[in-house]
């Protein structure tokens, strides 16, 4: 791929979701409309009305779950479309609070919320990789708005360099980097059962800054130690492994841990 001499352009797609990770984007206010500057966007629905002719992107980034065929077939045609894809945000990425769907099935969920179920359809929620390649994926529940202008600009000028190998990667560091360097005091001192030794940082810590445990919406880092978390928490009685099961539901960290443990 050469050198492009106009501005990439991109998509920002939707499939089932809340949409809060796409207002992190519009959140960033300024700062999100001049790195804007540097593209030509193609389709942002929450920012502009015109019709997505389906042309070829350079970058296509979607946001939730592929619940519905629609979804799938938008997914799909989004990555033929796209010479990068990027995933943006938990849904995305880990199928996220939907997935808690999948674990609970046997228990007939669907019943409470339906009193009749006659034509509703209830697949089973599969993060975006099942149904294509990503490229990069911005992690989170919301995603965190700073880290996206970071490596935005970084794939922006890989597209533009048109050596797609170097694309940048999020380091393998713990939430716990974060939390430490903003002075707070560790919760596991306090026997409260904080996932952030586990997760993937980036996110400034923002829960155990608020004194709240985190609860891994970034996903595993690829060299956490789930078996050591999990043991200490029993050990030092935080929680039992059944409460630590049931956790890693929140955010779809339970597949990802269960492969991890047939490997
Ligand atoms: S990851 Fe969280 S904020 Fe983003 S779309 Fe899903 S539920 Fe909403
Ligand atoms: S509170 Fe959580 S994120 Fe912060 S240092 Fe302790 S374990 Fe790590
Ligand atoms: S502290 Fe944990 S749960 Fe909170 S935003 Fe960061 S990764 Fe997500």
């Amino acid at each position: 791929m050469k050198e492009t001499k106009t501005n990439p352009k991109i998509a920002i797609v939707s499939l089932t979701s809340c949409e809060g990770c796409q207002f992190v984007l519009l959140d960033l206010g300024e700062k999100f409309l001049s790195l804007m500057d540097q593209v030509e966007m193609v389709d942002f629905r929450l920012l502009e009305d015109e019709e997505d002719k389906g042309d070829p992107l350079d970058i296509g980034i979607v946001e939730g779950n592929p619940v519905t065929e629609d979804n799938v077939k938008t997914l799909k045609s989004l990555r033929d479309r796209s010479k990068v894809l990027i995933v943006l945000g938990n849904c995305a990425a880990m199928g996220g609070i939907p997935e808690v769907k999948n674990y609970q099935e046997g228990k007939g969920t669907i019943k409470h919320v339906y009193k009749y179920l006659q034509g509703i359809t209830n697949p089973e929620i599969k993060e975006v990789d099942n149904f294509v390649e990503v490229d990069f994926t911005f992690p989170g529940c919301p995603i965190t708005g700073e880290e996206f202008l970071y490596y935005f600009e970084r794939i922006i000028e890989t597209v533009k360099k048109g050596n797609l190998s170097g694309l940048p990667e999020i380091p393998d560091q713990p939430v716990c980097i974060q939390c430490r360097k903003l002075g707070n005091r560790c919760l596991l001192l306090d026997k409260k059962p904080c996932f952030g030794p586990m997760i993937l940082g980036g996110c400034n810590a923002v829960c155990p800054t608020s004194r709240m445990v985190c609860q891994g919406c970034r996903g595993l880092r690829p060299k956490g130690n789930v078996e050591a978390m999990k043991q200490m928490f029993r050990k030092q009685e935080m929680m039992t492994d059944q409460e630590f099961e049931d956790t890693t539901e929140i955010y779809g960290l339970r597949d990802n841990i269960s492969e991890l443990e047939s490997k």
